[in-house]
């Protein structure tokens, strides 16, 4: 069942943290949602799993360059979404992998920001209609899921972290992006152009922002109708 998103009346200093695996994966999942979840005074955080040092271009075949310019465009198209802290992790771009390290820094990150909401990909979804999902977008949303429930919340987990400054933290939901089982949708119309601004600055992920811009629009139009432009999630409570 959907729940209008105004109906979950969150508190205007409401902290969410996005984590996904790649630069470009927020606001190509949820970039109006992220603008208009800013408009309403939230404050939003990114953490990227990946530097995506492997790109979709093979005119970028320098990993460690394709690094700094990626960092770059992922905290330019934040600054036109409003977001606060951009963090990177640098797990490998294509093979993220779940691990007790990784889950510690995770976990770690989460305890000090403190968010009331995280946001990832859901891990479920492996295709939709004729496209495979990205092995590390399913994996970002499994890792995410596993750092919020239990461990992030339980001193148990990772008992040194409390050690070094950083108690349980209870996130309050998990909100996951590319759902085939979403239960929330919001129309985020008043926000599409601020989205696309947004995916303009990862000028080295896309050929022709022209062409995706139409392609994107068509797209939506023939799903919601002309000019509406809606957003899914899975939202899971604590
Ligand atoms: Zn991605």
């Amino acid at each position: 069942m959907n729940t209008a998103f105004k109906e979950l009346n969150w508190q205007p200093n409401t902290r969410i943290l996005v984590v996904l695996a790649h630069p470009d994966d927020p606001e190509f999942f949820m970039g109006g949602t992220l603008a208009y979840w800013h408009s309403l005074g939230f404050h939003i955080d990114y953490l990227l799993l990946t530097q995506g040092g492997l790109g979709q271009s093979e005119a970028f075949s320098d990993e460690a360059a394709l690094k700094v310019i990626r960092r770059a465009e992922q905290r330019a198209a934040a600054d036109v979404i409003g977001v606060h802290d951009v963090s990177f992790f640098d797990e490998p771009d294509g093979f993220l992998a779940n691990n007790l390290e990784l889950q510690r820094d995770l976990v770690r990150h989460i305890r000090a920001l403190k968010p009331d909401i995280v946001v990832s990909s859901d891990p479920t979804l492996y295709y939709r209609g004729t496209r495979l999902n990205h092995h590390d977008h399913r994996m970002a949303g499994q890792i995410v899921a596993e750092a919020v429930f239990p461990a992030a919340r339980n001193d148990g987990f990772f008992p040194e972290l409390k050690e070094e400054g950083y108690p349980a933290h209870n996130v309050k939901e998990l909100w996951f992006s590319l759902s085939k089982d979403p239960n929330m949708t919001l129309d985020v119309s008043a926000f599409w152009d601020t989205r696309i601004q947004a995916l303009k600055e990862h000028r080295s992920q896309i050929q022709d922002i022209e062409q995706l811009e139409r392609y994107l629009r068509h797209f939506a139009n023939e799903l919601h109708g002309e000019g509406k432009y809606l957003e899914y999630f899975r939202r899971l409570v604590f």
